[in-house]
């Protein structure tokens, strides 16, 4: 089996299978990994996979020249978003201002990659997706963009990132933000968690993983525990058991950063709890072009604890670490047992624990 990049070490960021005239790249999700298949027969051995893929290559990361903590202004917008809303208040700032913003959405199942250009557009894009998203096809219309003189703001995972550099080179009219990334699952086990349920990604609808400090997934409204327990999903997710095999080795878990702008939660906050409850984004800009999109959006900024802000936020200084829980837990996935009982199985305290946690909640016991 001939691999695009190292075997288990893909990113899923579908670069290779953009730059590919021959369509010979089939990207193959086992659940614990990606990797990039090669059809031999189909392949000219052009070599544009490997020279493109973001795994093959250092990226090209700096320090930042500015560390902030902050919010939109405009409270609307801070409450629909997962954190402080910082990047919806930016995206809508560069369209406002004529630019394209392509990012992450989630549509007919999928966590795919699209582009916006209006006040209304990007809102498809608000909200934390903790999946592993598909990047499919926005780097052709990327590159197409910039070809015709448009301003363009890719947001999405450092991987993702690095592999838009790679592939439309460095552009002036390119402006990029990277999330501060724990590691992301295959979407496969989001729908493995939707299917003890009967549901499923296709059926799914507003589909959300987070309010603010609380994760908790909800679906149409409806969450999946009592408030007092985190669901399966979260908590596989949280815990770093779910991920694939490549973000446990993740090359841009440290403080120098690949895009202009960096965006996460400033766990670290010496804010008062009623100010973090509304969201607060931690906001680190690492070039003249990040000071640009920080300038031209209604922010609130103000100044950091940098050691603080490193220490409360571990992707800023080394990838998660694997848990050893995740080895059972996704090999009971793999055997394609029920999701609740592949999570009993692998943390059998935690469940008892949650158990006993919501027949308290139930019977009115803790709320
Ligand atoms: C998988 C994942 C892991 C994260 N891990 C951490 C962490 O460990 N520590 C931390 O501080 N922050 C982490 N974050 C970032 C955090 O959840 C917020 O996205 C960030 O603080 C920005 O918040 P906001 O309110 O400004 O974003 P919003 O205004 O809500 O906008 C979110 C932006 O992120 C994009 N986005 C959402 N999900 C994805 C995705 N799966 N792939 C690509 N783009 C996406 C959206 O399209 C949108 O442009 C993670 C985010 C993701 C998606
Ligand atoms: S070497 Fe060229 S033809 Fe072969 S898979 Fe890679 S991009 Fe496609
Ligand atoms: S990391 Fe991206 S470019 Fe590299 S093999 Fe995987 S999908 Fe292809
Ligand atoms: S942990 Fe690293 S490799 Fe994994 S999705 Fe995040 S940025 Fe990409």
């Amino acid at each position: 089996m001939k691999t695009v990049c190292k075997k288990d070490q893909c990113a899923g960021c579908m670069a290779c299978v953009d730059i590919c005239s021959k369509k010979a790249i089939q990207v193959v999700d086992s659940v614990v990994a990606y990797n990039a298949i090669i059809d031999e027969e189909k392949c000219i051995n052009c070599g544009a996979c490997e020279k493109i893929c973001q795994e093959n290559k250092s990226p090209i990361q700096q320090k930042p020249i500015v560390w902030k903590e902050g919010w939109a202004n405009d409270q609307k917008i801070r409450k629909k978003a997962s954190s402080g809303g910082v990047a919806s208040a930016i995206e809508l700032a560069f369209v406002n201002n004529g630019g394209t913003v392509c990012s992450c959405s989630f549509e007919n199942g999928f966590f795919c990659f699209s582009s916006a250009q209006t006040e209304q557009e990007i809102e498809k894009f608000t909200g934390s997706k903790y999946v592993k998203s598909n990047p499919k096809g926005i780097y052709k219309k990327i590159f197409d963009l910039l070809r015709n003189g448009k301003k363009v703001l890719f947001v999405g995972l450092p991987c993702q990132v690095a592999a838009v550099k790679n592939f439309v080179g460095d552009r002036k009219n390119l402006y990029t933000i990277d999330l501060i990334c724990h590691g992301t699952p295959s979407p496969k086990i989001l729908e493995r968690f939707l299917n003890d349920y009967q549901l499923d990604l296709v059926s799914a609808s507003n589909i959300k993983f987070r309010e603010k400090t609380k994760f908790y997934l909800e679906n149409n409204q409806k969450r999946f525990t009592v408030p007092t327990v985190v669901d399966n999903y979260l908590m596989t997710f949280l815990d770093a058991a779910s991920y694939t095999e490549n973000c446990y080795e993740c090359k841009y878990a440290k403080t120098e950063r690949v895009g202009d702008i960096t965006l996460g939660d400033s766990w670290g906050s010496e804010l008062a709890e009623d100010i973090q409850c509304k969201g607060v984004s931690l906001v680190l800009c690492q070039t003249e072009k990040g000071k640009e999109l920080l300038e031209q959006a209604d922010l609130h900024l103000s100044d950091i604890n940098l050691e603080r802000a490193i220490q409360w936020n571990h992707q800023l200084h080394r990838p998660s670490e694997k848990p050893k829980q995740r080895d059972k837990f996704l090999k009971e996935i793999r055997k394609g047992k029920k999701f609740s009982l592949c999570v009993w199985v692998s943390y059998p305290k935690r469940c008892i624990k949650n158990f006993i946690k919501t027949i308290l909640y139930k019977t009115k016991i803790v709320r």
